[in-house]
């Protein structure tokens, strides 16, 4: 029997992902993770049955989040940067965004400046179930990157609605292999979990998934030559869990991000200019206490655009996801919530940013 796990835990640190926020406009970047899965369309569309699994035993939660902003600069060329955010200390992009909301208020002007905002990546194990454009693919364990729209559908899948037919329709835990006639759940022990049908539509300024959706809690399966889904037994939910990823690996880390001058630095490498330079009066006195950074970036830059695969330096994985941040190639663009966003170009007016301003006006 696969070993036991704690939900309530999933439950609390599922409370502190926000996902509700606004669009945002920023590109995925391929990190050379192993074991990541990339989904393959076939005439503009593909629909996937998965299924997300729980940690890896030697971990506590089925999913990890990285933090980035990714955006095209007037010279064409992307900048890409890890968020320190995420470990509350302050970030340059961040704090840019807010002094231009502070300053041009909730106007064209403010919006026209702006940067993206932070995007979330979360990172699980997921087992591949039915998926017809890549058959190879099935039955085996991949590590799924993911953004907003899909965390928000897995945060929608735990909370119990109340249906006016049928009354109150229990959460699930989608990180589960159980359902809902397994003894653990009917004991109360687990939740069950479901199979998540994931479907993408080639839109003009990428994919959508609107329609993806969990489907009716059951226990982990697989399908048949009947064509037919089989619950899978205890010695093969036992196999799949002895696949399972870490996760906690690919999480980027606090001392792997570049520091608040080395952001400013490489942004003024990138795009020729002070992104302060409106808040500061044209004074940049980051740059000479970075200046020790400089030939590390140059050399970063170097082997980022040179063409040279990651995966031939002996890095870290963290560092090699801290690289992949500045690449500048056009990758798999998973949100479909970024589409919404094409007419205002790489503007990202959030609400966020505004409450954070409003609030300050407030508090004087
Ligand atoms: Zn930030």
């Amino acid at each position: 029997m696969p070993i036991k796990r704690s939900f309530s835990n999933i439950y609390s640190e599922m409370d502190k992902i926000n996902v509700n926020r606004k669009k945002e406009n920023t590109e995925k970047k391929n990190y050379e993770i192993e074991g990541l899965f990339k989904p393959k369309m076939v005439n503009g569309k593909f629909s996937i049955v998965l299924r997300f699994l729980p940690s890896h035993p030697d971990e506590e939660l089925p999913w990890i989040e990285n933090r980035n902003h990714l955006f095209q600069l007037d010279n064409g060329s992307w900048f890409g940067c890890d968020c320190a955010k995420k470990f509350n200390k302050p970030c340059p992009i961040c704090d840019y965004n807010s002094k231009v909301w502070e300053k041009y208020g909730r106007t064209d002007e403010a919006r026209a400046k702006v940067k993206a905002k932070w995007r979330p990546n979360y990172y699980s194990n997921i087992l591949i179930i039915k998926n017809d454009n890549q058959p190879d693919t099935v039955g085996k364990v991949y590590r799924l990157q993911y953004g907003r729209a899909i965390m928000k559908k897995i945060q929608e899948a735990m909370e119990n609605k109340d249906d006016p037919e049928l009354g109150i329709i229990p959460g699930i835990n989608p990180f589960s292999w159980w359902g809902p006639n397994d003894e653990a759940v009917i004991k109360g022990d687990e939740k069950a979990g479901a199979n998540f049908v994931w479907e993408a539509v080639q839109g003009s300024n990428g994919p959508n998934y609107d329609s993806s959706h969990f489907n009716p809690a059951r226990r982990i399966s697989k399908f048949g030559p009947d064509g037919k889904l089989h619950n899978l037994t205890d010695d093969e939910i036992d196999a799949i869990e002895s696949q399972l990823y870490t996760l906690k690996d690919i999480e980027i880390k606090e001392d792997a991000i570049r520091s608040y001058g080395e952001v400013l630095e490489f942004y003024k490498k990138k795009s020729g200019e002070d992104l302060m330079a409106e808040f500061t009066d044209g004074s940049s006195d980051y740059a000479a206490t970075t200046k020790s950074h400089i030939q590390t970036e140059e050399a970063d830059d170097e082997e980022m655009f040179s063409g040279t695969p990651l995966e031939t330096k002996k890095q870290t994985v963290t560092e090699t996801v801290k690289k992949a941040d500045f690449t500048n190639s056009m990758p798999f663009d998973e949100e479909s919530e970024s589409q919404d966003n094409a007419e205002t170009g790489m503007v990202d007016a959030t609400e966020e940013d505004d409450d954070d301003f409003f609030a300050r006006l407030a508090n004087g």
